[in-house]
C-alpha cells in the first residue's frame, strides 16, 4: 500500500466510524474499525488527545500499528489504541482473506444474545442481505469480557471460523470483508437482522426461518446477481456505501 493509498483507507475508516456512530451501532467512545496495511500491519482507529466519540472521528486518528504489541498508552504517544486490538490483529493472521475488521456495540444485536434469540432468515425480500446473513449462519461468541488478551482474539476468530459476522454475548459484533465497506455494510445489515428479530420477539411472535423453498430462491438469486453485476461491473456495494456516505454527508452539512 502506497502513502496515498493509506491516507485514503485512513478517511475511509474515518468515514466508517461516523456512520456507525450516526447509525447508532456505537456509542460513545467506544469500537473501532481496522484495514490490513501488509503482513504485519494494520490502520486503525485510535483515540487522540481529543478524543470525543466516534461520532467525531477524523482520519488523523487512524494509525499504522503491528497486528501484535502494539499497545500504546496515553503518554508513550500522543495516540491510544484500542485495549481489543487483538480483534484486529489475530483476526488479520489468522485469515488472509480479510482485509478490514468492524468492532462495534450495536443495541439490537446486544439484546438478541442476552435474550437468547437466534438470528434466523425470518424474511426475504425485505433485506436479502442481511437475511443471506443469517442463512450462511451467525456464531456467537459466548464471553462478555474484553478482547484484550491474544488468546481471547484467538477464541473469537475461531468462533466466526469461515464466517463474515459474529456477535457476542454481552458484548456486541465483529464483522469483517474485503474491504472496509465490505465489513461496515455488513455490520449495518447484520443490526438490522437483530432489531428486525427483536421486534418480532416483542410482538409475540415466532423467530422462525422462511420456508426451505424460499430461501433457495434467494440462494439462486444471490448466485445471479453477483454474476451480473461482476459481467456489469456493478456492484450492490458500491451503490449501498454511496447511499449511506452521501446520508452522511447530509447529516453533517446540517449540523454546521
Ligand atoms: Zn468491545
Amino acid at each position: 500500500m502506497t502513502a496515498a493509498e493509506e491516507r485514503d483507507q485512513a478517511e475511509t475508516i474515518a468515514t466508517a466510524c461516523r456512520l456507525l456512530a450516526y447509525l447508532g451501532l456505537v456509542r460513545e467512545t467506544t469500537g473501532h474499525v481496522s484495514a490490513r496495511v501488509d503482513g504485519e500491519h494494520m490502520l486503525i482507529r485510535c483515540r487522540g488527545s481529543q478524543e470525543s466519540g466516534l461520532v467525531f472521528t477524523e482520519a488523523e486518528c487512524v494509525r499504522k500499528v503491528p497486528f501484535v504489541g502494539a499497545g500504546m498508552a496515553k503518554g508513550e504517544s500522543e495516540y491510544e489504541t484500542p485495549s481489543e486490538l487483538p480483534i484486529h490483529g489475530e483476526m488479520y493472521i489468522l485469515r488472509p482473506e480479510v482485509n478490514a475488521v468492524v468492532h462495534a456495540h450495536p443495541r439490537a444485536s446486544l439484546v438478541c444474545t442476552l435474550a437468547g434469540l437466534p438470528l434466523k432468515p425470518i424474511f426475504g425480500s425485505y433485506d436479502i442481505h442481511a437475511m443471506a446473513l443469517a442463512d450462511e449462519g451467525v456464531p456467537v461468541f459466548p464471553r462478555s469480557v474484553l478482547i484484550r488478551e491474544r488468546y481471547l482474539g484467538q477464541q473469537l476468530a475461531a468462533a466466526m471460523g469461515t464466517k463474515h459476522v459474529c456477535i457476542m454475548r454481552g458484548h456486541g459484533i465483529t464483522t469483517v470483508g474485503r474491504s472496509v465497506q465490505e465489513a461496515t455494510i455488513r455490520a449495518i445489515h447484520l443490526e438490522t437482522l437483530a432489531s428486525v428479530t427483536l421486534d418480532v420477539a416483542r410482538a409475540g411472535g415466532k423467530i422462525e426461518s422462511i420456508s426451505e423453498e424460499d430461501l433457495e430462491y434467494f440462494r439462486r438469486l444471490r448466485a445471479t446477481q453477483d454474476k451480473k453485476h461482476q459481467a456489469h461491473g456493478q456492484d450492490i456495494l458500491t451503490w449501498t456505501w454511496r447511499h449511506y456516505v452521501k446520508l452522511l454527508e447530509a447529516h453533517e452539512a446540517g449540523r454546521r
